[in-house]
């Protein structure tokens, strides 16, 4: 059944397969704004930063991200149509764990990337687009310089080369990668104080960890663990102590 799906897919022309990546990348940025809507009014006592209604550039910019993502997918369609990118339809707990190594290498992948788009050289050519966005919004997570979007889809292409992933693990991957993109970039934390205080969940990132990232651009280069910032010493002071409140004006 999913063998027969995918040798469908696989056969499709082009132009169809532009049109439903395409579709689909527009699919995705219209229900995180509508999700993402809904968690910041039903959170907007917890605000971490200045709730913003009217950005036209960003709109633009997520547009933009729109036709990069779409470009990255299609990269990674040819890829796997060419056995490049060779991907398991197997359905038993090593492609479900698929998920969770996944999550790992990107993780670590992303913080080294994500430092040195902060470099000197780099920065104003690559990573200032998304960071003049002091105050997030469920849209700042589409509201990225071209270049940055290429650099991050690469990475995950050459991942995907590298590592012989399963269907499971990668839609299960790039799914979680939303949601966690979407929660950085609200604007209000969504979850409870407890977190920062639990054992295990204290390890994972939240709305309030991303958005001191934008404020305070050399603390918390992290995406879905405070692993790494822990390790190399690039958390913020204000975290965890100022979780769910906004960073003090200076
Ligand atoms: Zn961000
Ligand atoms: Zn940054």
């Amino acid at each position: 059944m999913v063998d027969t799906s995918l040798y469908w897919v696989k056969n499709v022309s082009w132009w169809e397969a532009s049109l439903f990546i395409v579709l689909l990348n527009i699919l995705i940025l219209v229900s995180c704004i509508i999700i993402g809507n809904k968690l910041v009014s039903m959170f907007l006592k917890r605000p971490v930063a200045s709730i913003i209604t009217t950005r036209p550039y960003e709109v633009v910019l997520a547009g933009m991200t729109v036709f990069f993502n779409s470009a990255v997918t299609l990269i990674g369609y040819y890829l796997w149509k060419n056995e490049i990118i060779v991907l398991s339809t197997s359905f038993g707990w090593r492609s479900w764990a698929d998920i969770l190594v996944l999550l790992i290498i990107m993780d670590f992948a992303m913080y080294v990337f994500h430092r040195l788009a902060h470099m000197k050289w780099l920065y104003p050519y690559i990573h200032r687009t998304h960071h003049r966005f002091e105050d997030p919004r469920p849209i700042t997570l589409f509201a990225l310089n071209p270049l940055e979007n290429l650099g991050f889809g690469l990475l995950w292409i050459v991942v995907l080369c590298v590592y012989p992933a399963s269907w499971v693990g990668i839609t299960g991957y790039l799914f979680f990668n939303v949601v966690y993109g979407l929660i950085a970039h609200l604007g209000v934390e969504p979850f409870p104080n407890s977190w920062v205080k639990h054992p295990i969940l204290k390890w994972i990132s939240t709305s309030t960890y991303h958005t001191q990232h934008h404020q305070q651009e050399h603390y918390n280069y992290g995406f879905y663990t405070v692993i790494w910032d822990r390790l190399f010493q690039t958390m913020s002071p204000h975290y965890p102590s100022h979780f769910a409140k906004k960073l003090p004006e200076d």
